[in-house]
């Protein structure tokens, strides 16, 4: 707590003069984000710093291997889905990006399964994306396999946000345009996914 504690003093000092008169108009105006980012809790993956974006610029939703899952109205609770509700409802932003990262300690449960101690929720959650596995199987390296998992959980998920029908109309009507990308943790490289679903450097 200590280490979190000096990095807020920090801020205080450094980043918050900077910064004030920015966050005084989001207090004042609202937040008006135009891109929305779905990436994974790891903490090797901040979206704000890769893609060296201020306060009001990105609305993010983190979650174990980036996932989205299909649309899906009922009372169970749906934070990712909510998440997404309110920036396509609501915020209207016009991009929204998945991004994928490179050793996702969970698509390595997917393939590998789940850490014994974690039996509670991941199994559940990261089933989203089960079909995924497949990809790897004609790999001929286990480095191979995992990266062509990471690939396909990120099309599952555009997949599953075009199962949304407010999603679905929007990208039909141009207003939002869904994106997938990859993150490399060791490179720090981006790959975008172009519509054939390929992953090309950004
Ligand atoms: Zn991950």
């Amino acid at each position: 707590m200590q280490r979190l504690l000096d990095g807020y003093h920090r801020f205080r000092e450094d980043t918050w003069p900077q910064q004030r008169a920015r966050f005084e108009e989001l207090a004042a105006q609202g937040q008006r984000p135009r891109t929305m980012i779905i990436a994974c809790s790891d903490s090797r993956v901040d979206p704000q710093m890769i893609f060296s974006a201020g306060p009001g610029e990105l609305f993010i939703v983190r979650n174990v291997a980036n996932l989205v899952p299909p649309y899906m109205p009922d009372a169970a609770f749906h934070g990712t889905s909510a998440a997404v509700e309110f920036a396509v409802r609501v915020l209207q932003v016009r991009d929204l990006v998945v991004m994928g990262h490179a050793l996702c300690g969970g698509i390595r449960a997917l393939r590998e399964g789940v850490p014994p101690e974690a039996g509670d929720f991941i199994a559940g959650w990261i089933n989203i994306a089960a079909r995924a596995r497949l990809a790897g199987l004609s790999c001929d390296t286990p480095e191979a396999a995992q990266e062509a998992c990471e690939h396909e959980a990120v099309r599952i998920s555009i997949a599953n946000l075009m199962t949304f029908p407010w999603v679905a109309e929007a990208v039909a009507g141009g207003r939002l345009a869904l994106h997938g990308a990859h993150f490399g943790v060791a490179t720090g490289r981006l790959v975008l996914m172009d519509r054939e679903g390929r992953f090309l450097p950004a």
